[in-house]
């Protein structure tokens, strides 16, 4: 008996061409099990095909990729701004609070941040939590695929008493195949410079050589991190990880943050295997959105990624995209031109100001055009694990996949779909969505078909169970 076969068929399919351009055009893609298996567009198949689903008029596109995220800190959103404003929230409030979290909260509360996921588009996240095991089973129930990084800690932090657990955690995920044939998938997940030892890391990537599987962790994030760090080990974050060569060993890095990081350590690092993940939002509430005109001049590696719920406060992935369409002109007030502008009395000169953003949005073009930024958020670099494919609908790939109503308002009247994926709001002209090969709610119906859900609404009171129980604990 084969495994079960999805044919689908639309006039709109994001594909690319023999350059390796975005292209629509109609097409049928089969999918079998969790990956696509073809895709046609010769006219004789699309005419002769007997589709499963035919979307007809509607644009089928690759889901997209959420490259860091603690799904279920979704349980935090809203937590005081004040504390943010310290500078020490991640410390004072997340840690106090996560340090009495059991597995079931955990499983709960990642269950929303994956149905919030998926009604914003997002079919694969890369996650990094505590309790990985009751990550990993609240997306196998929601049906969102994912890489999940069981938090790595051994000198601080909530995780402190779930090293060797966490440890087992990673090695079961990784060789699970009933995961596998889900969508989900393992990485090695240190959670960051100032909680891990110079031993943990160099056990945690030497982990990730062993099972073939992607390192995830934080560094640089912030400026106690980087003195912690100098203190314990006399070298800042980044340039720790190279003594160690943890980013030689790994089969691939994916660093969050990045943000105090200089020339200096960047140009030291394997750029070929690194990618950093760059989240906007929440570094708009954290610190400050990461260099990343600096990183592109630099050709290094960057993906896109909402960080979480309590700290962005979305899931959706789409919204960042917007973000770092734009991220060439959001240094320019800052510029010495502007202040020299600002201050210049009522008839200043703005053509300096000018010549700025000119230049700044110059550099790097390529880098910058509506099809390199779509590309941040569905799977650039490939999709940083060696065990699959991701964002691209081509044979072999995840069949992860989002249909879209283009006569939505929120769309019309849809001249550039391309467009339309990075700078519009895909979310409300969702039709259909299919994750790891399998079709999630009821297409024309998608949102309302999973809030209405049996599954979501059990998840839904359980979640408020918990929360209730946590913070009376
Ligand atoms: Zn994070």
């Amino acid at each position: 008996m084969g495994e079960p076969k999805l044919v689908l068929r639309a006039r709109r399919v994001l594909l690319e061409d023999a350059e390796g351009h975005l292209r629509i055009e109609p097409a049928i893609i089969e999918l079998r099990g969790l990956r696509i298996h073809a895709v046609h567009t010769d006219e004789a198949t699309l005419l002769r095909a007997k589709p499963t689903h035919d979307f007809g008029d509607r644009l089928i596109a690759p889901a997209f990729v959420d490259a860091h995220t603690h799904l279920a800190l979704s349980f935090l959103r809203g937590a005081d701004a004040g504390e943010a404003a310290s500078g020490r929230m991640v410390e004072d409030l997340f840690y106090r609070m996560e340090t009495r979290l059991r597995p079931e909260d955990v499983r709960a509360f990642t269950r929303m941040g994956a149905y919030e996921s998926l009604l914003s588009g997002v079919g694969l996240v890369y996650d990094h939590y505590y309790h990985a095991e009751a990550v990993a089973e609240a997306l196998e129930e929601v049906g969102l695929s994912a890489v999940v990084a069981p938090t790595l800690q051994d000198l601080s932090g909530p995780g402190l008493g779930q090293l060797e657990a966490q440890l087992d955690a990673t090695r079961s995920i990784a060789s699970s195949k009933r995961l596998r044939q889900r969508g989900i998938f393992a990485a090695v997940g240190p959670h960051a410079s100032d909680t891990v030892s110079a031993a943990l890391w160099q056990r945690a990537s030497e982990l990730a050589r062993e099972l073939e599987i992607p390192l995830h962790a934080h560094i640089a994030q912030s400026p106690q991190e980087w003195s912690a760090v100098v203190e314990r080990e006399g070298v800042p974050p980044l340039a720790l990880l190279q003594r160690l060569g943890v980013l030689d060993e790994a089969p691939s890095s994916l660093l969050a943050h990045g943000l105090y990081a200089t020339r200096a350590e960047l140009e030291s690092i394997p750029r070929d295997r690194v990618s950093f993940a760059f989240c906007p939002h929440s570094q708009l509430v954290f610190g400050f959105p990461a260099p990343v005109m600096r990183w592109a001049e630099m050709g290094l590696s960057f993906v896109v990624a909402t960080d979480c719920g309590a700290s962005n406060d979305s899931l959706s992935l789409q919204k960042e995209l917007r973000f770092v369409a734009g991220a060439r002109s959001t240094g320019i007030s800052a510029t010495t031109e502007y202040g020299t502008y600002f201050e210049g009395g009522a008839f200043a000169d703005p053509s300096p100001v000018a010549e700025a953003r000119r230049r700044a949005m110059a550099s790097v073009k390529e880098q910058w055009s509506t099809e390199a930024v779509l590309r941040r958020g569905l799977s650039s670099p490939g999709s940083l694990h060696p065990g699959f494919a991701v964002g691209r609908i081509e044979p072999k790939a995840l069949a992860n996949l989002i249909v879209l109503d283009v006569d939505h308002p929120s769309l019309w009247p849809g001249r550039d779909l391309i467009r339309a994926l990075v700078y519009s709001d895909i979310a409300p002209a969702l039709h259909a969505m299919f994750v790891a090969g399998r079709l999630i709610g009821t297409p024309g119906h998608f949102h309302e078909s999973v809030l209405m859900s049996e599954a979501y609404q059990g998840s839904k009171q359980e979640a408020d169970a918990r929360l209730y129980e946590l913070l009376g604990r």
